[in-house]
C-alpha cells in the first residue's frame, strides 16, 4: 500500500537537516520512497492508488527513541519518590517477590502504548523474562530491542545468572531474523555482575551483533567501589577486561573523567542520557557537552517509570536543554536541533539501528510522528525544532506510524485499547497482593 502525508512541516533529521515547509512524505509499504516540498509533489497521475493523509500543518517528524528503559516496572511507578535510596531497600526485594512472567508481558504492553502514544516508536528495553517483553512489544507493532538482564546474584526470573544466560541467547536466536524486534543479553551493572558475567554478556552480544547495555558510572557508591577496589574507574575497569567498545551502550554515565570520555570515544562505545531519572534521583549531570565535542553517540532515555515516572521523550528534550544550559550557563548551548538529533538520529546510531531509523529518507522504514500544532500550546511555531523541544508534549502526538503501519490515530492507538490494557494490568497487580506486600514494607509512597 501507498500513502502520503501532505501539509506538514518534515523534520527530516538527515545529515543536511533538511526541513521541507510545507512538504509531504510518502511511502510504500513499510518504506520510505519520498519526502519533498510541497510544490515538488507528484501529480496526479504520479498518485493514483495512494492514500493521502491531510496533516493539517503539524509537523512530521521522525519516530522518537527512548534508548534506556524497563517497561516491565510501570506497577512500581510512583513509589519511594522521595525516598533517599529505594533500589536495594526495597525495589529488588520487591521484585523478587512480585515479578513474574504475565505481570512483565501486561506491564511491557502498558509500557509501550504510553511510548506509541507519546511519539516513541523505538526502544531498548532491559529487564527480566524478556520473552514476554519481545512479544509484547512485537504485538503493539513497536520496533525495538529486548535486552535480557543477568547479574550475579540472581534475580526474579533466574536464580542462577547462567540460566538468564541461555535463555537471553535463545532469545537472541528467536528474533534474529524479525524485522522490527531483536534482543540482547542486557549485564545489570559494574558493580553488580562479576568479571566472568560481563566477559560471557559481552561474548555472546559481539558474537550476535547486538548492543551491549548496562548501568555505568551512575552511583556514588559503584565509584567508590571501583575506587577501592580496583583503583580505577568502571570505565577503565571495563576497557581493561576489553567490553567496552562499539556494542557498549552505557546508560547514565554520570561520574566520567577525562580519560573516560577518551576512552569512550577511541573504543567507539555510547551513551544513554538519563536527565530526568538522573537529577530526579540527585545523582548529578552527565557530562554531555564534553561526550558531544568528542561525537560520542548520544541518545535520550526515560529510564524505567519507577524511576523517570513518564516514559515520552518529550519531557527528556525539555530536561536535557533546560539542565544543561543551566549547568554550562550558557542560554545558546544545546540549541534546539542537537536535542532533536539526540532524540532520533543519534538515539538510533546508539542502538546501531540508523540503517532503518532516527531520519526520514528515501529508503529508511516509515516510522514518523505527526505532532499536531493546533493546540494552545502549539502556537505560533516559528522553529520547528525549538517547537518540538520547548512547547510540545505527547499531548499533541497526532499519529504515529512504524514501518508504515498506522499505530495512533487521532491520539488514540490503533490496534488496541489503552483503557483494556490499564484494566488488565491493574487486576493483575491485584492478584499478586501489590498492596499487601507494600504495606508490609511500611511507608514507602
Ligand atoms: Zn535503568
Amino acid at each position: 500500500m501507498r500513502t502520503i502525508i501532505i501539509n506538514v512541516t518534515v523534520v527530516t533529521m538527515n545529515d543536511q537537516r533538511e526541513i521541507h515547509d510545507p512538504g509531504f512524505v510518502m511511502f510504500e509499504n513499510d518504506i520510505i520512497t519520498a519526502v519533498g516540498d510541497m510544490k515538488d509533489l507528484p501529480d496526479k497521475a504520479g498518485l493514483l492508488h495512494t492514500v493521502t493523509v491531510d496533516g493539517r500543518n503539524g509537523i512530521l517528524m521522525p519516530g522518537m527513541v527512548n534508548l534506556h528503559t524497563h517497561m516491565g516496572m510501570v506497577p512500581f511507578r510512583g513509589l519511594g519518590d522521595d525516598c533517599k535510596d529505594r533500589l536495594r531497600v526495597f525495589l529488588l526485594p520487591m521484585e523478587q517477590k512480585t515479578m513474574d512472567e504475565e505481570l512483565v508481558y501486561l506491564s511491557t504492553r502498558y509500557g509501550a502504548g504510553e511510548m506509541l502514544l507519546g511519539g516513541v516508536t523505538t526502544a531498548l528495553d532491559m529487564y527480566y523474562f524478556e520473552e514476554e517483553a519481545a512479544k509484547a512489544m512485537d504485538e503493539m507493532g513497536m520496533r525495538g530491542i529486548t535486552g535480557q538482564t543477568v547479574m550475579d546474584e540472581g534475580a526474579c526470573d533466574f536464580a542462577h545468572p547462567r540460566e538468564a544466560l541461555a535463555y537471553g541467547e535463545n532469545l537472541i536466536k528467536k528474533y534474529r531474523s524479525h524485522p522490527r524486534i531483536s534482543a540482547c543479553i542486557a549485564p545489570h551493572g559494574t558493580n553488580t555482575c562479576g568479571e566472568d558475567l560481563l566477559l560471557e554478556a559481552y561474548r555472546m552480544d559481539s558474537l550476535y551483533k547486538v548492543p551491549f547495555p548496562l548501568h555505568m558510572a551512575e552511583m556514588d557508591y559503584e565509584m567508590d567501589y571501583f575506587r577501592k577496589e580496583y583503583g580505577m574507574t568502571p570505565v577503565r575497569y571495563l576497557d581493561s577486561l576489553h567490553v567496552l567498545g562499539e556494542e557498549t551502550l552505557a546508560a547514565h554515565c554520570i561520574h566520567m573523567t577525562e580519560e573516560d570520555l577518551l576512552l569512550f570515544k577511541e573504543k567507539g562505545a555510547r551513551v544513554a542520557h538519563c536527565i530526568g531519572s538522573n537529577t530526579k534521583a540527585a545523582k548529578g549531570v552527565a557530562p554531555v557537552s564534553s561526550m558531544l565535542r568528542l561525537a560520542i553517540p548520544v541518545g535520550l532515555g526515560t529510564d524505567g517509570p519507577a524511576s523517570g515516572n513518564t516514559l515520552d521523550i518529550f519531557t527528556q528534550m525539555k530536561l536535557c536543554a533546560n539542565f544543561h544550559k543551566n549547568e554550562t550557563r550558557d542560554r545558546s548551548a544545546f540549541p534546539a536541533e542537537t536535542i532533536v538529533a539526540m532524540a532520533t538520529i543519534q538515539g538510533a546510531k546508539a542502538m546501531g539501528l540508523h540503517d532503518l531509523t532516527g531520519s526520514l529518507e528515501p529508503g529508511k522504514q516509515a516510522d514518523m510522528v505527526l505532532v499536531e500544532t493546533h493546540s494552545p500550546n502549539m502556537f505560533p511555531v516559528y522553529n520547528p525544532y525549538s517547537a518540538l523541544v520547548y512547547s510540545a508534549n505527547p499531548s499533541n502526538v497526532e499519529e504515529v506510524y512504524v514501518a508504515g503501519e498506522c499505530l495512533v490515530k487521532g491520539k488514540k492507538l490503533v490496534k488496541s485499547d489503552m483503557d483494556e490494557i490499564r484494566k488488565a494490568l491493574s487486576e493483575k497487580m491485584k492478584k499478586t497482593d501489590f498492596g499487601i506486600y507494600m504495606a508490609k514494607m511500611g511507608n514507602i509512597y
